[in-house]
């Protein structure tokens, strides 16, 4: 655990879930914890006790990659824990494939309807059917490229790296249910407030309820790791720090000790001290750049030492690099930096 985790509330301990297997974490609402083959090595996903059009069953909220392991484990699940009901629904926070991946295979077998933002939704489709223009392809090899990463392996691998999203999610659902900022989602006689979060996804939904004071915090509420946020080909000019920061300072409204549940690591109380944190981790990197970038001008990718202090592999690159790029653009958008495209055709940050 590390130092900030300590100022956390893990109300569970060290329980998880076995593989297959679910935990109750609040009454109706059970968790379910699927191996991914990343580093980021795990993903939660919950089973909420729902009855809709008097049938009694389950809501399911985030599916896991499409891959045959978590197909299996999601099998299991079906035939140990479901007490015989079916999964009603199907309710997705976001786009990425750790959280859509299976929602047309778990929609498919239920015959059961998607909830999802509309903007995610398609986003989803586009990038699922069209091939991957976000973490792969040209378009992104020349936008880090312009963002100064030279390495030519690396550029090569991400210029070939055209299948990366579609491979983890082949298919999306032909039809969804919206959910929007404000909307209330009746589950299992439970009113769950729709709250919308920018940043990360293009928009995310966390879901609050307040008769049982828990919040299915996807993404954007993560205990331990700090929520990836990045600027990406596909929206080159975007501020995707800012519109972060602006997301989670809603959860401050919450009550102080509701529950959270978030999709990776463990179920938490002390959400407006997570906030805190979040807020204090990105202006501290802010104010390094800052310093860095006022000294003398840096493109992205020269700034990636200076935001993470360890050594990267390709697939964090990419994430870092994206990362680099929102923090970057938030002080430029914030008029504290100057960007400026030199004869090289590269983007240098400086005062
Ligand atoms: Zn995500």
């Amino acid at each position: 655990m590390n130092l900030l985790e300590r100022e956390l509330n893990y109300p569970l301990g060290d329980a998880l879930p076995a593989p297959g297997e679910t935990l109750e974490v609040a009454p109706g609402i059970r968790w379910i914890r699927m191996a991914l083959p990343f580093a980021l090595d795990h993903i939660n996903l919950w089973l909420l006790r729902d009855r809709i059009d008097g049938q009694d069953g389950w809501t399911v909220v985030d599916c896991c990659i499409a891959h045959d392991a978590s197909r299996a484990q999601w099998e299991q699940i079906f035939e140990t824990q479901l007490q015989g009901l079916p999964v009603l629904r199907v309710i997705v926070t976001h786009m990425h494939p750790d959280h859509i991946g299976l929602a047309d295979w778990l929609c498919r077998r239920w015959n059961a309807p998607l909830w999802i933002s509309s903007t995610d939704y398609h986003v989803a489709r586009v990038l699922s059917a069209a091939g991957d223009m976000l973490a792969g392809g040209d378009l992104a090899a020349d936008f880090f490229g312009a963002h100064g990463l030279t390495a030519p392996d690396a550029i090569a691998k991400i210029r070939g790296r055209t299948n990366y999203y579609a491979n983890m999610v082949p298919s999306v659902p032909d039809r969804f249910v919206r959910m929007m900022d404000g909307d209330t989602v009746t589950i299992g006689g439970h009113a769950w407030r729709c709250i919308s979060g920018y940043g990360h996804a293009p928009e995310h939904i966390a879901l609050y309820c307040k008769s049982l004071n828990v919040l299915l915090g996807g993404d954007m509420m993560l205990p331990r790791i700090s929520t990836n946020v990045s600027v990406h080909a596909g929206e080159p000019e975007a501020n995707s720090l800012r519109l972060f920061l602006d997301s989670i300072d809603k959860f401050k409204a919450l009550p102080a000790d509701a529950l959270g549940l978030p999709a990776h690591g463990k179920p938490f109380t002390g959400i407006h001290t997570r906030v805190r944190q979040l807020q204090d981790h990105h202006r501290d990197r802010l104010a390094e750049l800052l310093e860095a970038c006022s000294a003398r001008p840096h493109t992205a990718a020269e700034a990636l030492p200076i935001l993470f202090k360890r050594p990267l592999d390709l697939h964090q690159t990419t994430f870092a690099m994206g990362e680099s790029i929102a923090h970057l653009h938030f002080l430029w958008f914030a008029g504290q930096l100057q960007r400026r495209r030199g004869d090289d055709g590269m983007w240098r940050f400086g005062p």
